[in-house]
């Protein structure tokens, strides 16, 4: 098994990430890291997309239909998973991950929990939109030094929170996606070091208009990096959809039996963390 840092960047789209996450794209460039377009599923909000992210079904299977359906998860999900297999889990995520994940409805006094008795067992939640994204990869980073996780989920809203400010081709939503490419710049040469595979995606795209939730190319156009190409690709032509993304990060993880979609051409490695499959 490889250790996995799964970072969800809110409400970015594809067009986006391609021109603005320079650090990633010099991965792909350098041949280190692998880019696909992904189309979420609908509607493309974010609640219903955070489960459809964690257990590979989409929302109208899941039942989480609407940012409103306050309640955790009934399916199988990559947090349970890891949880049975024994890996340790935790999160740096808004406040609706502890909600489908480990108790709902959510109370500030969950804003950091170890050893929680869920299926993430220590975390760091936030519930204001614009809480810094330099601050929860601050969080993040600390959640791995203090538990060494198997599966980390990192996830920061200011992207999404500026497209709903000033709409999705706007200067500052493009500028926030830059400030969150500039973490990653900074953040995962370091968890790299440490083992960590790294996924980067997003639960949906952002249109002209500042919101998001129906198919237009613009709300559901999101980009999928893999990092680690030592334990795990893609087929440079897989096209993978949003429902395999679960099934990749449980194959990454090294948890046998998960029952979730994988997409084709995924290369594993039987060690940890080394060699090719
Ligand atoms: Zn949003």
């Amino acid at each position: 098994m490889t250790k996995m840092v799964f970072i969800l960047l809110d409400g970015l789209r594809h067009g986006t990430a391609r021109d603005c996450l320079g650090y990633m794209e010099g991965l792909v460039a350098a041949g280190e890291a692998q880019v696909y377009e992904v189309r979420s599923e609908l509607p493309s909000i974010s609640r219903p997309l955070y489960e459809t992210l964690m257990s590979g079904l989409p929302p109208v299977v899941h039942g989480v239909t609407s940012n409103a359906v306050v309640r955790r998860s009934k399916v199988r999900n990559v947090f349970s998973l890891a949880t049975e297999a024994g890996l340790a889990t935790a999160a740096a995520a808004y406040h609706w991950y502890f909600e489908l994940y480990n108790q709902a409805p959510f109370s500030p006094e969950f804003r950091h929990v170890e050893d929680f008795p869920g299926d993430i067992r220590h975390g760091s939640f936030y519930w204001a939109d614009p809480y810094p994204d330099d601050h929860l990869f601050a969080d993040a980073d600390v959640l791995i030094r203090r538990h060494d996780p198997d599966f980390l989920l990192l996830h920061p809203m200011n992207i999404d929170d500026a497209g709903h400010r000033y709409g999705g081709a706007s200067r500052e939503y493009r500028n926030a996606a830059r400030n969150a490419g500039d973490l990653l710049a900074r953040y995962l040469p370091q968890w790299r070091q440490a083992g960590y595979a790294v996924l980067v995606t997003s639960d949906h795209g952002m249109s002209d208009d500042g919101s998001h939730g129906g198919p237009h190319e613009t709300e559901t156009h999101v980009p999928l990096y893999t990092v680690g190409a030592d334990v795990f690709t893609l087929a440079p032509d897989a096209k993978p959809a949003q429902t395999d993304i679960a099934g990749l990060a449980c194959a990454v993880l090294g948890i046998a039996d998960h029952g979730l979609p994988v997409p084709e051409g995924v290369l594993r490695s039987e060690g940890r963390g080394h060699g090719r499959a």
